[in-house]
């Protein structure tokens, strides 16, 4: 098969019960590429109806799934791995023309999603939960891990193609049916992934795709036959949904946004902080729940770790994401553009010293392209709008502080905890770190804090809703409830 990256593309569609259909709901809107201002595709939005015969799809093939065998089960999932490691180049293409990201930041994050199917591979010995013979008096107790029914993920614009798959593969793999409702902002990748879920060999019914905005959020949150919802995006969005799934009686986990410090102590390898700062603060334009746009610096190194920063971001190249040598592409929309523009000015009307401009950059040959070059900030006070709000943009800001006391109470200060990172070359100053910052997945000499598969992806404050998180392990026991068996078998004589 091959992976159409040729647009204009057909409408989106979804994929319901293994047949492929347009969303017949009223609203939509179209999928422009953010580099040329093209119009790519139009999505539709999925009506009530569309969702409740999705639901109701994956009710039916859980009657059979939930009980074919694990290792069964787990062969759609090797077949999906290497269906997608062939097509990455293609899935990666289509993945920039609509988000805007570079073409090696859109491998990147597959490879990262890919890393999940693998981890779902292991689920038979993953899914197994605990056997105690004598665990009291002539009694044997097992604990045996159930798959639930069908469960949703409501995904973000960020990470079009990796983050659908920190969800679907453990879903499946558990024993559960699926439903995706992915960004209506760049949901072509979703649908080219799901040509590949296709050929995988899932039976109809326990992978579903279904496109839409807000309505089509709430009928999948409303449905009684879904039991639980995952969610990642924004913090206002993922309290939402936290709250009326769980007012519906469903299981939810819901991550939401962040705003990431780093810390660059006085005995840190300067050099190598700053080329990795730059990079964790602009790399997907800065649209990354991990980017660390706030670096807190201690006073003696200050001055020098701000010229280092300010030389390696003035080299980043702002471009299409399609083209050779660009290391920032374009932000999602015009209206995001303007939002983080606002941001800047907010930035210098608050005080900050601006270091490095990026408003003026201009693009040849792609004028109608949402670009911002980096913007570096010194002088932020943690109390300042870009210190405190996320700004999902290349936007970095430079905080000094006396010591590593006063960087940790930036750093916990800040109302969200998904992630931060800290440069040092002492080991007191990590183990400290490490103890005391309230943050989700941090960083030690490592500038983004991203963990692989097989760990869960954390997450703290208003960063997200819940208590088991994606990826890993949390993700067996988020689509799986146990139960425990007490035996007792008397012998004859007694
Ligand atoms: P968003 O909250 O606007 O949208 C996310 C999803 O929710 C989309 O599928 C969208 O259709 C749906 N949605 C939007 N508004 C809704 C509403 N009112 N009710 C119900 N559903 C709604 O987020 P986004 O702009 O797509 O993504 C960027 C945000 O995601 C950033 O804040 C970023 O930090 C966050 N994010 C967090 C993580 C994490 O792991 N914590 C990872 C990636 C992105």
């Amino acid at each position: 098969m091959t992976v159409d990256t040729t647009p204009p593309w057909d409408d989106v569609r979804n994929y319901v019960d293994g047949d492929w259909r347009v969303p017949d709901g009223e609203d939509g809107q179209d999928v422009v590429d953010p580099a040329t201002g093209e119009t790519l595709a139009r999505v539709g939005f999925s009506s009530d109806d569309e969702v409740d015969e999705a639901v109701r799809a994956g009710q039916a093939a859980f009657e059979t799934w939930q009980s074919t065998p694990v290792e069964e089960r787990i062969q759609p999932l090797f077949e999906l791995k290497q269906l997608l490691e062939a097509h990455q180049d293609e899935l990666a293409e289509v993945l920039v023309r609509e988000h805007g990201k570079t073409f090696a930041e859109a491998k990147g994050e597959l490879r990262r999603g890919i890393e999940n199917v693998e981890v779902a591979c292991g689920i038979p010995s993953m899914m197994q939960a605990g056997h105690l013979p004598n665990a009291a008096p002539g009694i044997d107790e097992t604990a045996v891990r159930k798959p639930l029914g069908v469960f949703t993920a409501i995904t973000p614009f960020n990470f079009p193609g990796m983050i659908p798959l920190w969800f679907l593969p453990y879903a499946v793999a558990t024993g559960n049916a699926f439903v995706l409702k992915p960004s209506e902002q760049d949901p072509v990748v979703a649908e080219r992934m799901f040509e590949l879920v296709d050929e995988a060999g899932f039976p109809d019914g326990v992978v579903q795709l279904v496109h839409g905005g807000v309505d089509t959020v709430n009928a999948l949150l409303d449905h009684e036959g879904i039991e639980g919802a995952s969610f990642v995006g924004s913090t206002p969005v993922a309290r939402q949904v936290y709250e009326r799934a769980a007012a519906n009686g469903k299981r939810a986990q819901a991550q939401g946004g962040a705003k990431n410090h780093v810390i660059v102590t006085e005995t840190a390898n300067l050099d190598f902080a700053a080329e990795k700062t730059v990079g964790s603060a602009f790399a997907c334009g800065g649209e990354r729940c991990l980017a660390n746009d706030v670096a807190v610096v201690e006073d003696d190194v200050y001055e020098e770790f701000v010229d280092r920063v300010v030389e390696v971001s003035a080299a980043q190249t702002v471009g299409n994401g399609l083209d050779d040598g660009t290391d920032i592409g374009a932000l999602i929309t015009p209206d995001h553009e303007q939002r983080v523009r606002d941001m800047i000015a907010s930035g210098v009307e608050e005080g900050a010293e601006l270091l490095l401009d990026g408003r003026d950059v201009a693009v040849e040959g792609y004028e109608d392209g949402n670009f911002l070059g980096p913007t570096v900030f010194g002088d932020v006070d943690p109390e300042m709008t870009i210190a405190r709000e996320e700004i999902f943009g290349p936007v970095l800001g430079l905080v000094r502080v006396g010591d590593l006391d006063e960087a940790i109470d930036v750093l916990n200060r800040s109302d969200f905890g998904n992630a931060a990172s800290l440069f040092t070359g002492r080991g007191a100053d990590a183990k400290r770190v490490r103890h005391e910052a309230d943050v989700g997945n941090l960083g030690v000499n490592a500038g983004t804090a991203a963990p692989m598969a097989f760990f869960h992806f954390g997450g703290r404050k208003d960063s997200f809703f819940g208590d088991l998180h994606a990826q890993g392990e949390d993700m067996i026991h988020f689509y799986t409830d146990e139960t425990v068996y007490i035996e007792r078998w008397p012998d004859r004589e007694s």
